[in-house]
């Protein structure tokens, strides 16, 4: 894979029309920047098993499948049964359903009963649950796996608690309260990076 490749992905046309058709329906996804720390990342730990929690419509999806080796499995979770569709869809648009795995439901539900273990994990769902999701995931995750956590400075706001609304203090306070966590943590060492909406990295600490 050399540049040339790289530059073709980016510059698909039918990335973009994804990229278009999420930023016209308003769903979330995964900035460009995130997108290529993701692909570095990936690129550096070749995982086999990748376990991403909150699919949208699978843009997501669609770089861990193209910068993972052709062996390596996603396994990806949605609550959402309309994006869920959509993702489907998109990753068959590109010829990687044979290396994508869909769940439908809630992460809450799935995560402990997923039977293997997963050398890297992206949290990228309900911001208000990052502690918990991260408690579930760890279980889950293989020795030298990483967990990835996306939106963790929530638009800022976990920055600058002031400008908070009412309706959002909650999970505001919550993801600082995971934050803590994640700075603390006697197992894992973390790097928080402001970028795209604030990502997070974690490993464990005594591999
Ligand atoms: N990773 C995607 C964007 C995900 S947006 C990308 O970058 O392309 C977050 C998604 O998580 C939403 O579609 C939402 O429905 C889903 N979600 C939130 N909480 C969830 C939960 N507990 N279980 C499963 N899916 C969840
Ligand atoms: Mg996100």
């Amino acid at each position: 894979m050399g540049d040339q490749f790289f530059k073709l992905w980016e510059e698909d046309i039918k990335l973009l029309e994804i990229e278009k058709w999420a930023k016209d329906n308003h769903i979330p996804i995964i900035s460009k920047e995130i997108a290529n720390i993701l692909k570095t990342l990936l690129i550096v730990k070749n995982p086999k098993l990748i376990l991403e929690v909150g699919t949208a419509i699978g843009y997501s999806t669609l770089w861990f499948a193209n910068y993972s080796s052709e062996q390596s499995e996603i396994v990806t979770l949605e609550r959402d049964q309309n994006r869920l569709s959509k993702a489907k869809k998109n990753i068959e648009w590109f010829n990687f359903q044979d290396k994508v795995n869909f769940k439908y439901g809630d992460a809450f539900e799935i995560i402990p009963y997923l039977r293997r273990e997963f050398d890297f994990i992206f949290i990228d769902a309900a911001k208000g649950q990052y502690l918990n999701l991260f408690k579930m995931a760890e279980k889950k995750l293989s020795k030298d796996g990483v967990i990835i956590c996306d939106n963790v400075l929530y638009k800022g706001l976990v920055r600058n608690k002031k400008d908070v609304k009412h309706k959002m203090r909650t999970i505001v306070s919550n993801m600082q309260n995971f934050l803590i966590y994640l700075k603390d943590n006697k197992y894992f060492k973390t790097d928080l990076f402001n970028i795209g909406d604030g990502l997070t990295i974690s490993s464990r600490r005594n591999l």
